[in-house]
């Protein structure tokens, strides 16, 4: 098989089992174990080799992996990529079962970050996240994950016959009302009370009493896959920002140990603002590299040395022009799908990318041999964020934000490039080298 598809393949495989941020980190878990990583306790002592590879997890939603080589560290840096594990969509509110008229039990959602709404309509749903079970004696729960591996839920539309004007003037989701997906009509006693965690208890085998609190959210069942004439695409949801993701740690996976300390860095919650102990936002990166110092026995005024000679790559998607709404974009950036990365620009420093840094991601195509691209916004457009700017605030070193170009940003299927997936891995593989 050509090697992009492959690698395309793998990635929506990767998607598809990823239901929710805890269930992304799992799973790159398992592959970071597979190629010798070895897992370190964030709450435990560390003791540290040079040419050795390493992984940690917090909350089961922040992962870092790095790859401690053998050079001269403090003048070499870290280099390292950034990512984040979380996709906008819907999420369970406690006690979320309504009865609606002893009919339907309908569940309560919140909205978690900015999902295209409409697109959550008419499609089988699945319920994913985590459980804290009681733990005798302990004041910490057990957490484990859970999914309903199961077509289980429907938000269906409202007819068009009553809302005449949606293909006309849109229509607004009341996010309150319009998001409580139907699970069940009640045709016996059992479903009125406590539905919800007797299907937990159910499939985790544990009792119900033990149920303390929970992480659920929706996922959509239908599965990612590639399309176009030439299979040149890729529809998937949560492209935004596990293709980034699974780049990154697919580059450190594939790449020997260097001169310097080779990092991937999966952060929670950036969809939300990234204001959490899992977050960007958050000393966790700071730390965990000062502790890679201490552990090889280095001085802090070396670590801070060192911080001043790494180089962050802050990797998350961008937009690509659409060939329906060319007025959206910039007139003369506009980058096109599986044309190569798109480097981030923005004077108001949502993106970090700089003069010097846009220059180091350009050598890094050039040495890859790879074109890359340019996104900025159209002037009368706010445009996003990213991790970038937070991480490079945390950490003080020089950063730059790149993304492969995608349609449809935070649709529940999002569209990208094959090629351009690709391209980035190798870009990636570059960096590290
Ligand atoms: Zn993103």
């Amino acid at each position: 098989m050509d090697k992009k598809i492959s690698f395309a393949k793998d990635l929506i495989d990767y998607i598809n089992k990823s239901y929710t941020m805890f269930h992304s980190v799992e799973n790159m878990k398992e592959s970071l174990k597979k190629k010798g990583f070895k897992e370190l306790d964030i709450k435990s002592d560390w003791k540290l080799k040079k040419n050795s590879k390493y992984f940690t997890t917090y909350n089961k939603s922040f992962l870092c992996a790095f790859c401690i080589g053998d050079g001269d560290f403090n003048n070499n840096g870290f280099k390292i990529i950034g990512a984040h594990t979380d996709s906008p969509g819907l999420k369970l509110k406690p006690y979320p079962e309504i009865n609606f008229k002893n009919s339907y039990i309908k569940l309560n959602t919140e909205v978690y970050g900015g999902p295209i709404l409409s697109t959550w309509f008419d499609r089988p749903l699945s319920i994913a996240g985590k459980v804290a079970l009681k733990k005798k004696g302990k004041l910490y729960p057990e957490i484990k994950l859970i999914n309903f591996d199961k077509d289980l839920l429907v938000l269906p539309n409202l007819a068009i016959h009553m809302n005449r004007s949606i293909n006309d003037e849109g229509y607004a989701y009341n996010k309150q009302k319009d998001l409580m997906p139907i699970l069940t009509l009640i045709n016996n006693e059992s479903k009125k009370d406590n539905l919800l965690n007797n299907m937990i208890s159910e499939n985790l085998n544990c009792k119900t009493s033990d149920i303390l609190s929970y992480e659920l959210f929706l996922y959509n069942r239908e599965k990612g896959r590639i399309i176009g004439l030439d299979d040149e695409f890729i529809s998937s949801g949560k492209l935004d920002n596990l293709a980034m993701f699974h780049a990154g740690v697919n580059a450190l996976l594939d790449s020997d140990c260097s001169d310097s300390i080779n990092v991937v860095a999966g952060f929670d919650n950036e969809e939300v603002g990234s204001h959490s102990s899992q977050g960007a936002d958050s000393p966790m990166l700071k730390f965990i590299l000062e502790r890679i110092y201490i552990s090889l026995g280095k001085s802090r005024d070396e670590y801070l040395q060192t911080l001043a000679n790494s180089f962050i790559i802050s990797a998350d998607m961008a937009h690509g022009i659409h060939p329906n709404f060319e007025e959206k974009s910039d007139p003369v950036n506009m980058p096109i799908l599986n044309s190569g990365p798109v480097l981030k620009i923005a004077s108001s420093q949502a993106y970090t990318t700089n003069a010097t840094s846009e220059a180091v991601f350009e050598n890094l195509c050039d040495k890859a041999e790879i074109p890359c691209q340019k996104f900025v916004n159209h002037s009368n457009s706010k445009g996003g964020s990213t991790i970038g700017p937070i991480t490079s605030s945390q950490l003080g070193i020089l950063s730059v934000d790149v993304g492969n170009p995608i349609f449809a940003m935070h649709s529940i299927k999002e569209l990208g490039g094959v090629d351009d997936h690709f391209m980035m891995y190798q870009v990636f593989k570059t960096f590290f080298k």
